[in-house]
Formats: C-alpha cells, structure tokens, sequence
C-alpha cells in the first residue's frame, strides 16, 4: 500500500478493522520506544508489558518529555521549584527504568504542564525514532478527555500521544518531512506497530501476571510523588484486573495499530 492511500481511508477496503482471535497475546517487539509525558506515567500504564518484554529480550528505549517538574500538591513540599524538581524526577524516572530492564532515557525537558502538540515536538520525537529504529512505539491515547467520572485526562498526556503519533506516521518514514534530520543523518524509518494504551476499546491484551510486582516496584522509584507513602498494590492490581477482564486474566490493555 502506499502512503497516499493511507492517508485518505474512505473507501479503502484494506482499513477495515482486523480483529485479533480471542485468546491473542502480541509478540514482543525486537524494538520497542516508550513515549510518555511525564515521570511515571510509563510506570502507571505500559510497565509490567515493558518488563515482560524486556525479560524476552526485547530493546527498549524511554522517552520521557517532560521532567515532570511540577510535580504534585499532595507530596511536593512548599520550598520546592520546578528547577530543583526537574533532576529528581529524571533521577526517578532512570531508576524506575532500570527496574523494568529498559536500555536507554530520553528527556526532552519540556515544562510540565504546559505541553502542546507543537511541529518541534513532532521533529523531536521524529529524530529520536529515526535514531533508535524501533518497530513499535508505545503511547497514550489522544482523543481521551476523561475517563469515567472522575478523572480528565491530563492535557500533557493528550499532547505527548498526539505529537507520538504523529511522529510516528508518517513523519518518521517519509523522507521529505523534516528534511533537516537528513542532514543529520537520519534517515527515514518506518515503525510496524503501535501499542495505545487507555484506549476506550481496546483489543488486545498482555498477561502481566508475572511482571505486576515488577511495575508496583518501578513504580516506587518514584519517591518524590508516591513512593514509601502510598502504597498501590491494591489499585494497580484492580487496573489489571479491570483491563484484563474482557479475557479473565490481569492485564495491561491496548489499541493496536499494526501499519503497512
Ligand atoms: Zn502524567
């Protein structure tokens, strides 16, 4: 298929929807770039199937936007600035990596709060895919504004997926986007599949029975926010639950694009 019949679906027979049989489980990518706004937002979504597959040989590559330097009103104390905040949370955001078995951190030290889905996000996010080649990219959910009713999905959160999605299709194959990153030697690359998490429906599913423990002690790296103060067994263990239910098993769940 060529890019100029994906970029215009309607009467497309091969976009239908491809439904995964029931009892699908996805293969580990060989590459895997974890795009996310903030310190710990990787942890909170996508980090048991992280370490899953990092168990499984997998190369993962975290790309943290911003360094989460406004940190919370519940646990950042009243002396705290966002520029004595930025390096812990990185600080924070390494060890949790670590934790998981990711490879490689990336910050793009944007200021929490305050992300947009700006053209220079987009070419940031496209240099860094060009870079580290992967054959998924894992992020957010854009076009959520609230879940149930009580939570509005952060407008950093919804920012970071849009500007990942968008780097990675089709920035990040089409040579003549960003023709600048040519000349720093990055040539285009084509991403296979993305895995988008906090989808409202979403279709595939990945049995983190065995790596939950591993996410709630990544999660714990996170001291300046959460960590020895709170403690997120029961919530993240319920989240499992609730995402894997439509299969009967604990769960991270996703939207899968898979691009051709
Ligand atoms: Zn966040």
């Amino acid at each position: 298929m060529t890019q100029e019949s994906q970029r215009d679906p309607v009467g497309v027979p091969e976009h239908g929807m491809v439904l995964p049989p029931d009892n699908y489980e996805p293969d580990p990518p060989s590459r895997v770039m974890s795009i996310h706004a903030h310190p710990d937002d990787q942890e909170f979504s996508v980090g048991a199937t992280l370490a899953k597959w990092a168990r499984a040989g997998s190369h993962i590559v975290t790309v943290c936007i911003t360094s989460g330097n406004a940190g919370s009103n519940q646990f950042t104390p009243l002396t705290m600035t966002r520029e004595a905040l930025a390096p812990i949370r990185e600080e924070e955001q390494r060890n949790a990596c670590r934790v998981l078995g990711v490879a490689d951190v990336e910050f793009l030290r944007y200021d929490d709060g305050m992300l947009e889905p700006t053209v220079q996000l987009r070419r940031e996010l496209t240099r860094l895919i060009r870079k580290h080649k992967p054959d998924a990219v894992m992020c957010g959910d854009p076009t959520v504004r609230y879940y149930g009713n009580t939570y509005l999905n952060h407008p950093d959160h919804r920012a970071a997926a849009s500007a990942a999605l968008d780097a990675t299709f089709p920035s990040a194959g089409t040579r003549l986007i960003f023709p600048e990153l040519l000349e720093e030697g990055l040539e285009p690359h084509e991403v296979r599949r993305i895995f988008i998490h906090g989808a409202e429906t979403p279709d595939v599913f990945v049995d983190i029975a065995e790596t939950l423990p591993v996410k709630l002690a990544a999660l714990k790296e996170h001291h300046s926010q959460l960590g020895g103060r709170v403690d997120l067994t029961e919530m993240m263990t319920g989240w499992a639950k609730e995402q894997g239910a439509p299969r009967g098993i604990v769960a991270e769940a996703y939207k899968l694009m898979t691009l051709r």
